[in-house]
C-alpha cells in the first residue's frame, strides 16, 4: 500500500516521500482513505507514535484546495509542545502547496501576533483549549466555515480539565463539520464525547483497545522506599547511552531527582509547571537536540513531549491514575522503535503493577536491580569503547607527546592503561564497592490493593499491644503518599521499612502505627524533618482505632484521640490512601 493509493493528491503524496515515509502505517491506512470523504466523523484509539498525525494532518490538507479567509481546518490538542509540533508537522505536508497556511496558537505567547496571523486568512488552525477559548471570546476568530476539527489526545484534554472549553470551542463550528477524535486510551468521559458530537464514526482501534504499544517492554524492579533514588542511579548506570524520561509524582519531587542527579554529574534536567515558560523551552531543547541525557517530569509538564528515539521512560514513582501510566510509556518505542518503560515499586506496591497490566494487557517483568559488579562491568566496558572512538587531533596534540612519552617512560603499557582507567572510574568504583544489594523481597500478599476489608479490626497492628500509633502534620494535599511518607520515617530515624506498619493518608494529615520501642526515635527525628519543603510534626496518638476507647502510650490526658478530633473515621472510608 502506498500513500497515493490511498486517495491523496500528488502534492501531497510528494510532501510525505520527501519526509522519508515510504509506507502508511496501520492507522493512516484505516483513517485516511474514510476521512478524504466530505462527511466522515471518527474515532481513533491510537497511541503517540502511530503516526497518528499524519493520519487526520494528510487529510485534511488534502481538502483543502484554495487560498482561504476563514479556517476549514481546526486541530484541538492539550499542551503548547504538541501544537508546535502539529503545527510543524502540517507545514511538512503541506509544503507544496501554497493556499494551505498553517498557524498554531497557543497560551503563554503574543496574542496580538496570532491575532493578526488569523485575521491575515489561516487555512489551519491547530490550537490549545484555553488560548482558542480567549480568541474567540475576542471575536478575533471566525470559525464559520469549518470543516473537520481534530480532537488529538482527547483524553489528555479531559484529564487536563478542558472539557467546558472544548464544549465552548465544538459550539462554535458549524453543525455539518466533520469531527474526528484520537485518544491513547478510551475513558468514560472521552466516550461520551464521542457519543455526544459526533454521528455514526468510523471507530479505528489500533491494538486492542486502552493496550499499550507492543515495542514497549514493561519492567519493575522492587526496592526499599529510601533505596528508591539509588537504584534509580543503577538503572541509569546500568544503561550507559541512556536517553530517557524520569517520571515523578510532585513538582518537588521531580526538582530534588533532577538535583541531585546534576551534583552527581549525571546529565539531567527538571521540567515541571514551577518553570517558567522560557526554562521550559530552554529544557526541552536541550533534551530535544541531545544535550542532556534525562528529561526529569512530572506527568503534566511532560504531556506533549514529542521526541523520538527516547529508550527509557523510567517511573521513579507510579503515577496515581492508571491512565498515566500509558502516556508516560507512550514516550518511548516511537515510530515501530523499540524501547524500555521501567517502574521502580516499594515491597507494598505490586498490586499497581497488576492494575497496569490489566489496564494496558500487556504483562510486566520482573527483574533485579543491577549489581554494582555488573554496573561496574557495563560502564568500563563503555568507556573502553568510547576510548577506543575518540579521534586524535594528531596536529595539536603532537607537541605534547614526546614530554608525555618521556613521563611514562618507566610505566608499562599495563600499568598507563591502568592508571588512565582509575582516573578516569576511581570515584565510580569507590561509589559501588560500597553499594549493597538493593533488591527489596516482595511479599504474595501484596498483590491486592489496601482495601477496607485488609485494613479490617483483625489486622495485628490493631491488635498488637506493641505498636503505637502517629499522628503527621502533613497530608494528601501535601503531596504526601504512603511512600513518601515511609521514605521520610526511615531516611530520619535509620528504621527499616519492615517496622512501619498500617499507613493512612488523610487529606490534610496522616496516621502510621510503629514499634513502641521506636517511639522516641521516631518523635525525635520525624518531628522537625522535611517533606517536600515542608516541616512535619509528628504526635503520638491517643488510640490507634480512630473510633476505639483503648488509650495509647502517651497523651492519655487529652480525653480523645486525634484521630477522633480530625477525622481519623475517615481512614476506613476509602478517602484516604493507605499502606497495605
Ligand atoms: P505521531 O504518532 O504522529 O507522533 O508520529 C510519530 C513519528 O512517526 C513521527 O516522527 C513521524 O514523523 C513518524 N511517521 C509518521 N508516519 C510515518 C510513516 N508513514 N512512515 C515513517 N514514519 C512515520
Amino acid at each position: 500500500m502506498t500513500f497515493s493509493d490511498l486517495g491523496l493528491r500528488s502534492q501531497v503524496v510528494k510532501a510525505v516521500t520527501d519526509m522519508g515515509f515510504e509506507q502508511p502505517t496501520p492507522i493512516q491506512e484505516k483513517a485516511i482513505p474514510h476521512l478524504l470523504k466530505s462527511k466522515s466523523d471518527f474515532v481513533g484509539l491510537a497511541q503517540t507514535g502511530t503516526g497518528k498525525t499524519a493520519a487526520f494532518g494528510l487529510p485534511l490538507v488534502h481538502r483543502i484546495t484554495s487560498s482561504q479567509r476563514f479556517p476549514k481546518g481546526l486541530i484541538i490538542c492539550p499542551t503548547r509542545e504538541l501544537c508546535l509540533q502539529i503545527a510543524n508537522d502540517l507545514k511538512d505536508f503541506s509544503k507544496h502547496e501554497k493556499s494551505v497556511t498553517v498557524e498554531a496558537v497557543y497560551g503563554g505567547s503574543d496574542i496580538r501576533r496570532q491575532m493578526k496571523a488569523i485575521k491575515d486568512g489561516v487555512a489551519i488552525i491547530v490550537a490549545t483549549p484555553g488560548r482558542l477559548v480567549d480568541l474567540i471570546k475576542r471575536k478575533a476568530i471566525n470559525l464559520s466555515e469549518v470543516e473537520g476539527v481534530v480532537l488529538d489526545e482527547a483524553d489528555e484534554m479531559l484529564n487536563m480539565g478542558f472539557k467546558e472549553d472544548l464544549d465552548y470551542i465544538l459550539s462554535a463550528t458549524p453543525d455539518s463539520k466533520s469531527t474526528w477524535l484520537f485518544s491513547a486510551t478510551m475513558p468514560k468521559e472521552v466516550a461520551q464525547i464521542a457519543k455526544n458530537y459526533m454521528t455514526d464514526p468510523l471507530e479505528v482501534s489500533i491494538g486492542t483497545k486502552n493496550q499499550g504499544n507492543e515495542n514497549i517492554e514493561h519492567i519493575y524492579f522492587a526496592v526499599k522506599e529510601r533505596d528508591r533514588y539509588a537504584a534509580l542511579k543503577r538503572l541509569i548506570d546500568f544503561n550507559p547511552s541512556i536517553f530517557g524520561l524520569v517520571f515523578c509524582r510532585t513538582r518537588r519531587e521531580t526538582q530534588q531527582v533532577a538535583e541531585k542527579l546534576g551534583k552527581e554529574g549525571y546529565s539531567a534536567e527538571a521540567l515541571h509547571g514551577d518553570l517558567s515558560q522560557a526554562q521550559r523551552d530552554r529544557v526541552m531543547n536541550m533534551f530535544r537536540n541531545r544535550s542532556i541525557q534525562l528529561l526529569v517530569a512530572t506527568d503534566v509538564a511532560a504531556r506533549g513531549i514529542d521526541v523520538d528515539d527516547i529508550t527509557h521512560v523510567i517511573n521513579y514513582n507510579l503515577p496515581d491514575e492508571v491512565e498515566n501510566y500509558t502516556h508516560r510509556s507512550g514516550r518511548t518505542a516511537r515510530a515501530g522503535r523499540k524501547g524500555e518503560s521501567l517502574v521502580l515499586i516499594n515491597t507494598r506496591e505490586k498490586y499497581k503493577i497488576k492494575q497496569i497490566e490489566k489496564k494496558i494487557n500487556q504483562k510486566f517483568v520482573f527483574a533485579e536491580i543491577p549489581s554494582a559488579e555488573s554496573i561496574c562491568a557495563i560502564q568500563l566496558e563503555s568507556m573502553i569503547e568510547k576510548v577506543k572512538e575518540t579521534k586524535v587531533n594528531e596536529s595539536e596534540i603532537e607537541k605534547f607527546i614526546p614530554a608525555i612519552i618521556e613521563d611514562f617512560a618507566d610505566l608499562s603499557k599495563e600499568e598507563v592503561i591502568k592508571k588512565f582507567v582509575s582516573a578516569e572510574f576511581n570515584r565510580f568504583l569507590d561509589y559501588y564497592t560500597k553499594a549493597g544489594d538493593l533488591n527489596a523481597k516482595l511479599s504474595d500478599k501484596e498483590d491486592a490493593p489496601p482495601s477496607k476489608g485488609r485494613q479490617g479490626r483483625n489486622r495485628r497492628e490493631d491488635t498488637d499491644p506493641n505498636k503505637t500509633r502517629f499522628f503527621v502534620s502533613l497530608g494528601e494535599k501535601d503531596g504526601l503518599n504512603p511512600g513518601g511518607l515511609l521514605r521520610v520515617i526511615c531516611d530520619a530515624t535509620g528504621l527499616k521499612s519492615s517496622s512501619i506498619g498500617r499507613i493512612d493518608i488523610m487529606p490534610a494529615f496522616s496516621f502510621f502505627d510503629a514499634d513502641k520501642s521506636d517511639v522516641d526515635n521516631i518523635l525525635r527525628k520525624v518531628s522537625g524533618a522535611e517533606f517536600e519543603g515542608k516541616r512535619i510534626n509528628v504526635e503520638v496518638t491517643e488510640s490507634k482505632k480512630p473510633s476505639g476507647n483503648r488509650r495509647g502510650v502517651h497523651g492519655g490526658s487529652r480525653g480523645r484521640s486525634r484521630g477522633d478530633n480530625r477525622g481519623g473515621g475517615n481512614s476506613r472510608s476509602g478517602r484516604s490512601r493507605s499502606r497495605r
